[in-house]
Parts: structure tokens; C-alpha cells; sequence
């Protein structure tokens, strides 16, 4: 059962040396008498929020628990039941849910497993836009951020998992839709591919500011904040008045030991409402979200762009690579197919 480790604990940007794939000895059984699953898993999610994982923390100070150097990672993963001693699970049903980065994983208690019911898409959208990035997607934009028909809307890592479908989202809602992303290659997915109105690469442009005046002329009444940094700086700038923006994370603060200064006092002036949230909350309003998205992606209305790195050895670069921006839409590690 070959799993990837946490070797050390990080400092700055993560490193594949900061993570080791490792012959684990996991026994291939569920403890008698117990409610127990042992999973094959099949997709391994990479999402940015595990860099902040590898760090140590004080117990209050993340919102979840760390990675501990010389144990597995976690996170959610697309898997298949082998054996079961739960009277819900038998072998063969496929379910999405935190598992270890690992071949299989023993989940001692999998009430926190969801049931695939959309089998007629790629397994791997479970980690992805019928999954946790997906709900994030639709959490953050209509129940944190209120956004309505006409409203201008920008967002960050605009090509990313959770970015490309806000985009759709919003668009389907009748808004007008800019996002940024950090390649040229991005940045022409988002308006041939996702039907965004406008998008820059924010890597290329001198002046962020600029950039946001050129695209959103009469302003920004949504913010989806994905990045943080001087792009929010730019952003607030370019608020309209009682704007609102849903923060959903800030990957560009990750591997920072100090964030960077950003001007908050804009938020006064302009009565502009600015929300943290964590998908979490919204984890009941995901089965309504789960057909909403599943019948969006039937009809053609919402597409999805998907990364995938090969075999379980491919799992710390493709991590790694995120912040480096060398994924192309959501980033999933194909451990087996079956
Ligand atoms: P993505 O698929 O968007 O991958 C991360 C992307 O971030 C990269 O591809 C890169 O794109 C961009 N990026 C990396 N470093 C920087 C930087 N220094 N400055 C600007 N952009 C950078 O990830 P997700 O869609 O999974 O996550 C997007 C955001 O949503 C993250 O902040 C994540 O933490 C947050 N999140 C929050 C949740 C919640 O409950 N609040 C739940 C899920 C995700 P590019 O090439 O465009 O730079």
C-alpha cells in the first residue's frame, strides 16, 4: 500500500522533497466486529489549503488539524469499497470522502462518505466540480457573496477548480463575468472555453489596477476572492458601492511567513460587505447543489477542465505545482481507474 508522507514540517513554498511515497503497511482487512471500510482509492484531490496543513500550528490557530511528518496525508479522494463491516457500504459502491494519499485507505467511521450518484461523468468530477470545489463554487457565490442577474462579478485563479465554476455559475445568473489567471493559456480557456467576458493575466499586467478599470469600467459588485494579496488591493480600489466579497481563500498568502499589507479601510467608504467562509458550513446544501450541477453538466450549460497527474508518485508534484500555477483547471492524481 504505497502512501505519500509529510517528511518535515514547511517553511516557505512546499518542495516534492517535503513529501516521500513510502511502502505503508496497511493490512488489507476490516476489523472484526467493527463498522469499518477499507477503500481502494481511484482520484487523490490536490487543493491549496493542504499547503497550510504543513505547517505547524498552534491546536486553535488552523481550522484544520495538521500533517504530522512521518504520517500520511489526507484529503477527499474518490474511492471504491472493497470490504465493509457498515451496514450502508458493501464492496463495489463507489463513494467521495477524506481518505489517506494512499493506494487504500481504512476508514474507520465513513459517515462522512457521500455516495457517487452520477455515474454517467468521469469519477474524477467528484473531486472537482461535483465536489467540495463545486459546492465552494456555489456556496460562495449565491449564499456568501448574493450574487444576482446583471451584477458585475470578477474572480481570481479564475482557471482553477473552483474558479471556472464560479465563472459558469455566475454567467448562467445573468452577470457580467471577468476573471484573472496567471498564463495566456488560461486566460483564453476562460473566454473560449467557460464564456467569461473578459479575463487578463495578471502576471503580464503592470499595473493591477489598470487592469481591473480596462475590463470592469463601472466596477466590481462581486468579488469571489480566491488569491488575496495585491490583487484584493487592486480589487477593493475598484469596488462599487455596497459591492460584496466572498472570501474563500488567498493562495498567494500561503507560503508567506508575513501576509502581505493590503488596504482594508476601503471596505468604510464604500459600505462594502467582505464574508470569510468555509465550504463546510454548506455541506447540507449539497445534494440540492449535486443535481443542480449534475443537470448543468448534462446540458451542456457548465463544462469542466480537469489536471490529471498519473499514479500515486505523481501526487507531491502535482501538489507542489499549485502554487507554481502549472495546473490547468482542478488538479486530481489518477491512482488506479477501477
Ligand atoms: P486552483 O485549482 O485554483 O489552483 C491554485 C491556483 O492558484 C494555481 O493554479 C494558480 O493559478 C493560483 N496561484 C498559485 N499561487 C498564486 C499566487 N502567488 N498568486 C496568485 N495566484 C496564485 O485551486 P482551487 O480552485 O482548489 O482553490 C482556489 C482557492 O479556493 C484557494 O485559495 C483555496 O484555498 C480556496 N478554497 C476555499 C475553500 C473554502 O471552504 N473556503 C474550499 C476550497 C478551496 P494561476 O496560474 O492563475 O496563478
Amino acid at each position: 500500500n504505497r502512501q505519500v508522507i509529510l517528511k518535515r514540517y514547511v517553511n516557505g513554498c512546499p518542495t516534492v522533497d517535503d513529501m516521500e511515497v513510502v511502502a505503508g503497511a496497511v493490512r488489507l482487512a476490516v476489523p472484526p466486529g467493527s463498522a469499518a471500510v477499507l477503500v481502494k482509492n481511484l482520484y487523490l484531490s490536490c487543493d491549496p489549503y493542504m499547503r497550510t496543513r504543513m505547517t505547524r500550528h498552534s491546536e486553535t490557530s488552523n481550522f484544520v488539524p495538521d500533517y504530522v511528518p512521518g504520517k500520511v496525508l489526507d484529503n477527499c479522494s474518490v474511492c471504491k469499497v472493497v470490504l465493509s463491516g457498515h451496514p450502508d457500504f458493501k464492496p463495489g459502491d463507489l463513494l467521495w470522502g477524506v481518505t489517506g494519499w494512499e493506494e487504500y485507505s481504512l476508514i474507520p467511521n465513513p459517515v462522512f462518505c457521500h455516495r457517487i450518484n452520477h455515474q454517467e461523468f468521469p469519477l474524477s468530477y467528484y473531486t472537482g466540480v461535483l465536489g467540495v470545489p463545486g459546492l465552494t463554487a456555489y456556496a460562495g457565490l449565491f449564499e456568501v457573496a448574493k450574487a444576482k442577474k446583471g451584477e458585475s462579478v470578477f474572480v481570481s485563479a479564475a482557471a482553477g477548480a473552483v474558479g471556472q465554476i464560479v465563472g459558469q455559475l455566475a454567467k448562467l445568473t445573468g452577470c457580467y463575468v471577468v476573471g484573472s489567471a496567471g498564463s495566456d493559456q488560461k486566460v483564453n480557456l476562460l473566454k473560449t472555453k467557460f464564456g467569461f467576458d473578459d479575463a487578463f493575466n495578471y502576471k503580464k499586467e503592470l499595473d493591477l489596477n489598470a487592469a481591473l478599470k480596462r475590463c470592469l469600467p463601472h466596477g466590481i459588485d462581486v468579488y469571489f476572492e480566491n488569491v488575496g494579496g495585491a490583487m484584493l488591493d487592486a480589487v477593493l480600489r475598484n469596488m462599487r458601492h455596497r459591492g460584496r466579497i466572498a472570501v474563500c481563500g488567498q493562495v498567494s498568502q500561503y507560503n508567506l511567513e508575513r501576509p502581505d499589507g493590503v488596504d482594508l479601510f476601503q471596505l468604510v467608504g464604500k459600505h462594502i460587505r467582505m464574508e470569510g467562509f468555509l465550504v463546510s458550513e454548506y455541506a447540507g446544501d449539497y445534494s440540492r447543489f449535486e443535481e443542480e450541477m449534475a443537470r448543468y453538466l448534462k446540458e451542456g450549460k457548465v463544462v469542466c477542465v480537469e489536471d490529471v497527474a498519473e499514479g500515486i508518485e505523481a501526487a507531491p508534484a502535482a501538489l507542489v505545482g499549485l502554487f507554481a500555477g502549472r495546473n490547468v483547471g482542478k488538479q486530481v492524481v489518477a491512482v488506479a481507474r477501477e
